[in-house]
Order: C-alpha cells, then sequence, then structure tokens
C-alpha cells in the first residue's frame, strides 16, 4: 500500500519526493493503493479529470474515482498544483450538499492519482437531456434549495466555485442534491483572479465583461440560470461564445443601465475568443481575441416573466434576484433561501427522498462512456466535446470548456 513511506517520487508538487506527504489543508497524510478498487465503469469526464464507478472492496461500497487529469505541460513537475487545491479545498468542506472526497488512492504511475469519491447515482445534466425529466414546482423547490444551502456553506467558508451548472450537480438515488467538481473553486480573494471561468451559459455578465475582481455572487447568477433550467427544461441562456451570451442576457432581462449597475462602465469589455466572427480582425474560427465595449442601451424590458409563463410571482422575483446585473445587488445564497419562494409561495418544497428517481442510464453501457450513452458526439471543440442531442441541436449542446485555471 502506498504511505508515507512508500510514497511515489511523483507524488510532490515540486518535482522531488514529499518524504512525508506534507500536503495542504486536511488532506489526508496516507493514500489508498488503488489496487483496493475494482473499475466498473465511466461515469463521465469534466475539464480536470475522467471519473469512474468503482467497487472499493475494503469497504464493500460503490465510489467514484475521479482520475487527476496531468496535462503534458505538467509533466516533470508532479501533481498539478491545481489538483492539489481541488483536494485540498474538497476535504476542508464537510456538508451534505456538497460531494464527500473521502480518501486520495494511488498507483505507481503520475497518471495513477484518483480522488475517491462518495458515490452518486445522477447528474441533473443526464437526467434533463438524457431521460428528458420533468420536475414538478415542489420538486424544483427542492432542488434549488438544497443548491443554496450547498452554496450558502461554501460561501461561507469563502468558498468560490466559479463552474455551476448542470453537470455539476449530482443526485443521489435518496434525492440528495451534491456540488461537484471543485476543479475551477478558489478561495476567495481581494487579489485579481481569472475572468475566464464558469462554462458560459452559466457565466455572469461581470465575468462577461472581463472583471478580474468578483466575489462569491458569481455562483449565484450560476444558480438563477439553473433555475430558469429546470422550470423550462432548456438552457436558460445558450450563447455559442461570449458575445452572443451577454447579447441573449440583455434579450432576456434588458439592457443593464448606469442606474442599475453603476460600476459597469469601470469593467474593460466582452474578451471575443474568435468563435463568432465580429469583425474582420476576428474572424471565425482564427482565436484572436478583441476587446468590446459593453453593450448600453437597446432594450428595455425584462421578459423574464413571458419566458417563464405560468409561474408564481415569487419564483419570478427569486430568478430575478439572482439574475441582477450588477453583483453587489444581487442576492446572497442564505438571503435566497429566506425569500417567501421557500417560505410561504406554495406548493412547499418537496422532502428530498421524495424526488423522482430514474434508472442509473450512465452505468448501461459498461465501459463505453456513461455519460455520453446515446448522445451523438459532434466533435471536439477548444479541447472538449460537443454532444449532438439531435432534434434540439444548437439549443441543448453542452460545451465541455477546457480553461486553465489561475
Ligand atoms: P467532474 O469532473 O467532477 O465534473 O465529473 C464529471 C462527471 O462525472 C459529472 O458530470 C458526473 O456525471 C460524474 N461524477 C463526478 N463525480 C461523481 C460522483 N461523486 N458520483 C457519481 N458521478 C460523478
Amino acid at each position: 500500500m502506498a504511505n508515507q513511506d512508500s510514497a511515489p517520487h511523483w507524488l510532490s508538487i515540486t518535482g522531488k519526493a514529499l518524504p512525508h506527504l506534507d500536503l495542504p489543508n486536511g488532506m489526508p497524510g496516507r493514500c489508498r493503493n488503488i489496487k483496493d478498487f475494482e473499475f466498473l465503469n465511466h461515469l463521465g469526464e469534466g475539464t480536470y479529470g475522467v471519473v469512474h464507478r468503482a467497487h472499493d472492496h475494503k469497504t464493500s461500497k460503490i465510489v467514484a474515482l475521479k482520475q487527476v487529469r496531468i496535462f503534458d505541460s505538467d509533466r516533470g513537475n508532479g501533481i498539478p498544483i491545481t489538483a492539489l487545491r481541488e483536494i485540498s479545498i474538497l476535504k476542508s468542506l464537510r456538508h451534505n450538499n456538497v460531494v464527500n472526497v473521502l480518501d486520495v488512492a494511488v498507483g505507481t504511475e503520475l497518471d495513477d492519482v484518483y480522488m475517491v469519491m462518495e458515490y452518486a447515482e445522477q447528474d441533473l445534466a443526464n437526467l434533463l437531456d438524457h431521460a428528458k425529466v420533468k420536475y414538478s414546482e415542489s420538486e424544483i423547490k427542492c432542488l434549488m434549495k438544497q443548491l443554496l444551502e450547498g452554496l450558502e456553506y461554501l460561501h461561507k467558508h469563502d468558498i468560490i466555485h466559479r463552474d455551476i451548472k448542470m453537470s455539476n450537480l449530482l443526485l443521489t438515488a435518496k434525492g440528495v442534491l451534491k456540488i461537484a467538481d471543485f476543479g475551477m473553486a478558489r478561495e476567495y480573494s481581494p487579489r485579481p483572479l481569472t475572468p475566464g471561468v464558469v462554462t458560459v451559459w452559466y457565466r455572469a455578465p461581470e465575468l462577461l465583461l472581463s472583471a478580474n475582481r468578483y466575489t462569491t455572487a458569481v455562483d449565484l447568477w450560476s444558480a438563477g440560470c439553473i433555475m430558469g433550467e429546470l422550470i423550462i427544461q432548456l438552457p436558460l441562456l445558450p450563447g455559442e461564445s461570449e458575445l452572443e451570451q451577454f447579447a441573449l442576457i440583455v434579450k432576456l432581462l434588458g439592457s443593464p443601465s448606469d442606474k442599475i449597475w453603476p460600476k459597469m462602465r469601470l469593467l474593460p469589455g466582452i474578451y471575443d475568443r474568435g468563435r463568432t466572427a465580429v469583425t474582420e480582425e476576428a474572424p471565425v474560427g482564427t482565436g484572436r481575441a478583441r476587446y468590446i465595449p459593453p453593450p448600453i442601451g437597446a432594450q428595455r424590458e425584462n421578459m423574464l416573466e413571458r419566458r417563464l409563463v405560468g409561474q408564481t410571482k415569487e419564483t419570478i422575483r427569486l430568478i430575478n434576484e439572482m439574475l441582477t446585473f450588477d453583483p453587489e445587488r444581487r442576492i446572497s445564497a442564505g438571503d435566497a433561501l429566506r425569500q417567501r419562494y421557500f417560505t410561504r409561495d406554495m406548493p412547499p418544497p418537496q422532502r428530498p427522498e421524495l424526488i423522482q428517481t430514474f434508472p442509473e442510464i450512465r452505468n448501461e453501457e459498461k465501459g463505453v462512456g456513461g455519460a455520453e450513452t446515446g448522445l451523438k458526439r459532434k466533435g471536439k471543440e477548444a479541447g472538449g466535446y460537443v454532444f449532438d442531442f439531435g432534434d434540439d441541436f444548437g439549443v441543448r449542446k453542452r460545451h465541455r470548456q477546457l480553461e486553465r485555471r489561475d
């Protein structure tokens, strides 16, 4: 068993062996041996690692093993600091709505480093896209309550998740929602942070306008997008580029003015990655970037009520509070949980254990990329995958963006 005495030489962040695995914040001094686990099937893939379902021979439990992805540029430098950060953040947290990291398991090769996590039977992206699940009002309330409770906990501990999206929200067979994938997470810092975080559909307007000082409010914007998506069963703001994303936000919520977002003018603007032809200097696919000043003017009306037709006033109010342009005025997770939507509005949140359950579709085809089962893989884009969801193509494809963290 790999332990403090027999740690492989690469289990280091400096390239030199760490004699006593003195790893950051709450990371275990001892690692499990990967041979203790039997790999069952592939569950999914995030930016920083492939996730497998596995049987733990020691505990006889089913777990999820997330393999740490070693980028070629990192080889020779030991475990990437980004992976250590993810493990360290997750090990320091303990909440019912945050996925629990049980151990770290290692083998003899640099590629054999795994986070051993509690297993969740589903993720919300699969349920919505694949099983075409339609949640009732009280079920959506139950899911949003759990998401906001998880976020409230993270934010109290100064952690910004920075990648809240459907595929990072896991659901256990008992209806417990778990926030997962802390590959992009950071401790809040008043120092500049990378603005190019959060999958574009769920990205807050201050990030789209390249703010490098931002707060936990970015996660609340994403939560607002999640709530809208659970209601309409389609992504609320499915932009193809940063530029289109901002345009979709304006179309839905109206143009931000100086009055509603006084500091917007101080932000640099949209960093266009060249996916959309906006000028001759940045034709399609060149990857050339340019800054575009924030668009002001144009549309006045907020169309949210019309888009979410038939929803209660409290539902619209809460989404509007989360989708508030000015991050300083955006509602916090704690305040959202105290809204009438949760406390008074009918129906009350469903109990987690009574939420609809579905077969574990991800495990149906053993070993062949469970999360992608039944989806046509359309191609690779920006180092990630784009899935073709058939008829809804153009609306329901989920980008896996490979963006390096700061
Ligand atoms: P991640 O890299 O953490 O985003 O994980 C990629 C995918 O793997 C997710 O979208 C889930 O489908 C799956 N996954 C991640 N963690 C778990 C877990 N603890 N239990 C079950 N599935 C998981």
